[in-house]
């Protein structure tokens, strides 16, 4: 069976990555599974540019000869904040800060806004690296709102307080196929899937 194997160390998305693949004819395995353990510097300056970093550097370890290299970069662009925190997402207000207090964070600087003012949206690319040395890249993204208060306990970072007005939810009070279905990872993956 051919492989791919999805740079990223985060089991949060694995779980979603595995649920959305899972019918695209490849053995997934991350990168703990491929036996790779490399530190990679994310220093683009779009979410393309970083998922391209991650994916091309993993495709030239050895243990990823043959395989197919999936990278995903993605973030929260919160459109009175400049689209902050955009690619630095995970890092904003200190990698380690729980999100419980990232959240809040956000949810008072935006105090005072309504409406269309509160738009953001999460973003994905997803490099694919093929053994033959061709890259192609993929942006799914979901249109939302920042929330007055978090809500929801499915998803991770910032689902909380992502508001999605078609569906009068956070995206943390989706079950997690429902989210997959819209969201930017799950767009992403899609358009991927036809690359593959
Ligand atoms: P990356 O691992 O460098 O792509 O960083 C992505 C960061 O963006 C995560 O650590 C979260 O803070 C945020 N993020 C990306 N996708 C989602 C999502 O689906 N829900 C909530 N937060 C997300």
């Amino acid at each position: 069976m051919k492989k791919i194997i999805f740079a990223t160390g985060n089991e949060n998305k694995m779980v979603e990555i595995r649920m959305i693949l899972k019918d695209c004819g490849y053995e997934i395995l991350s990168m703990k599974q491929a036996g790779i353990d490399i530190d990679i510097v994310e220093d683009g300056k779009t979410f393309e540019e970083n998922a391209v970093i991650k994916a091309t550097a993993i495709s030239r370890c050895k243990e990823a000869e043959g395989c197919v290299v999936l990278a995903d970069d993605s973030g929260l662009e919160v459109d009175a904040m400049d689209k902050a925190p955009g690619i630095y997402s995970a890092r904003w207000e200190g990698e380690d800060t729980p999100y419980s207090i990232k959240n809040q964070k956000i949810i008072d600087r935006l105090e005072g806004l309504t409406g269309d003012a509160r738009s953001a949206r999460f973003v994905c690319a997803i490099a694919a690296a093929f053994p033959d040395g061709r890259v192609e890249t993929r942006r799914g993204t979901i249109e939302g709102q920042i929330a007055f208060a978090p809500a929801g306990e499915n998803g991770f970072g910032y689902d909380p307080i992502f508001y999605v007005p078609e569906f009068g939810k956070t995206t943390a009070e989706l079950a997690p196929e429902e989210k997959n279905k819209v969201s930017h990872r799950g767009r992403a993956l899609e358009m991927i899937k036809e690359v593959l």
